[in-house]
């Protein structure tokens, strides 16, 4: 099977020709990071300062961000960076001291999760967060079979990258690790994505059962993101039922839909009707501060934290509480799971009336500010080279997007949650004009 790559389905290849200061900066790079690192786009972007969904180069150019969805209440809010750094200047330590911080912090979020996932504990990264999620469930179920989706992220440890297929390269599927395909809502009808998909998940179970890893966890990115962004609610909860029935645990990844993104709730998994045993989220959390979170039942975390001390050095600390706290208050006081869903639906009407006859664009969807534009050849194939030249061209008009899926073909739409109905104009404007422009 081929996998994707998620790393350069967009990224800047040395043969393009760049001005001389953007070269110099990426010699510099290349010599003193080494080769690992990926740049976005033909042309690659020299950012110096933003604000909300703008960003701005080192010639003061304006860019729409259409992209990012770490700075979700908009890059450099006001509020967080005040709180913040208030909290810099007064006290920044470690969780074997106690702070008022993580203590209210973990009220407000555990308030916003089902009742019975009712414990939280804090790392930097979504990776650090996944891979704290499968030690738990192993410990729990006495297991170590996965499952996961074909073109799944979810991080870049030595457990993450086991199931993170994706990724590329050298990168391969641990042994204890089952792939199945994921509900590519395009390709498959609607009333068949649940069946299809609890079928695989249980042919994965009955094989890591007969092959003795058992079954420990099914992981999924509950948009699929790195699968091409399938949004159809409901399509979890039969194969949740399978997992459980197995003695597994459902891991929600919740790193690209937590936090309002989708607009219908606050959490991806609460659109496909499922209690998670565990539930994992970073990215959004601390608006560009790296916190993370794993919450999970009680029940489900006990063999792991009775028997297993925990500590990490940065995660929970007074300064990226201040922060999460801070973007929860944008979100909820600003309204931004409302704005997702309004703006988000605005922009996807938009996207869908312009593109309705295109023969190019097979389909826009999404939920809320997630949102993938299936580029097709004339025969209906997935079309990377045509993506790519989108997402390009939309770069050269200073709109800025990626791609993701199988075949890099979908384009990758997940601005900040306080896009505004102005910006879903000047996104339109840009779009039509690359779309002309690439076909
Ligand atoms: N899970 C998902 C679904 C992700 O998209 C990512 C990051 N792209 C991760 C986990 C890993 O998060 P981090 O980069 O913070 O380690």
């Amino acid at each position: 099977m081929s996998f994707s790559n998620i790393m350069d389905s967009n990224s800047y290849s040395p043969d393009h020709p760049v001005d001389p200061v953007t070269g110099s900066m990426i010699a510099a790079r290349a010599r003193m990071l080494g080769p690992a690192y990926r740049l976005f786009y033909d042309q690659p972007v020299n950012l110096v300062r933003g604000e909300g969904t703008r960003l701005y180069d080192i010639d003061g150019a304006c860019f729409l961000d259409a992209y990012n969805n770490v700075a979700c209440v908009g890059h450099c809010h006001p509020h967080v960076v005040e709180a913040a750094s208030r909290q810099l200047a007064t006290l920044n330590t470690h969780t074997r001291y106690l702070h008022r911080g993580i203590i209210d912090y973990s009220e407000r979020l555990l308030a916003t999760l089902p009742d019975k996932v009712d414990q939280v504990m804090y790392a930097c990264t979504g990776s650090e967060v996944n891979d704290l999620a499968l030690r738990v469930a192993a410990m729990h179920t006495g297991a170590t079979g996965v499952v996961i989706t074909r073109d799944a992220y979810h991080g870049n440890t030595a457990t993450t990258t086991a199931i993170s297929p994706s990724i590329g390269g050298a990168t391969i599927a641990g042994p204890h690790v089952r792939i199945v395909a994921p509900p590519d809502s395009y390709r498959i009808p609607a009333d068949e994505l649940a069946n299809r998909f609890t079928a695989d998940v249980s042919a994965a179970i009955a094989d890591l059962q007969s092959a003795g890893f058992g079954m420990s966890a099914l992981i999924v990115d509950t948009i699929f993101s790195s699968d091409g962004i399938y949004p159809d609610p409901l399509v979890l909860a039969p194969a949740v039922a399978a997992v459980h029935r197995a003695g597994g645990m459902f891991i929600a990844d919740e790193v690209q839909p937590g936090f309002a993104r989708t607009g219908e709730a606050m959490w991806g998994f609460s659109r496909h009707g499922v209690l998670p045993d565990i539930v994992t989220m970073g990215k959004p959390m601390g608006n560009g501060l790296p916190i993370a979170a794993m919450a999970a039942q009680a029940g489900v975390l006990e063999a792991f934290a009775n028997d297993i001390p925990y500590f990490n050095t940065f995660g929970g600390n007074p300064v990226t509480m201040a922060a999460a706290a801070a973007v929860l208050d944008v979100i909820e006081d600003d309204g931004l799971l409302d704005n997702a869903a309004s703006v988000g639906g605005l922009l996807r009407a938009e996207l869908t009336g312009m593109t309705e006859d295109h023969p190019r664009i097979g389909e826009v969807r999404g939920a809320g500010l997630y949102i993938g534009v299936e580029v097709v050849t004339e025969s209906g194939a997935p079309d990377r080279t045509g993506a790519k030249s989108l997402v390009n061209a939309m770069r050269e008009r200073r709109v800025l997007i990626s791609v993701c899926g199988h075949d890099g073909s979908v384009l990758k739409i997940r601005p900040p949650l306080v896009f505004s109905r102005s910006d879903v104009d000047w996104f339109c404007t840009e779009f039509a004009a690359a779309l002309a422009s690439s076909f």
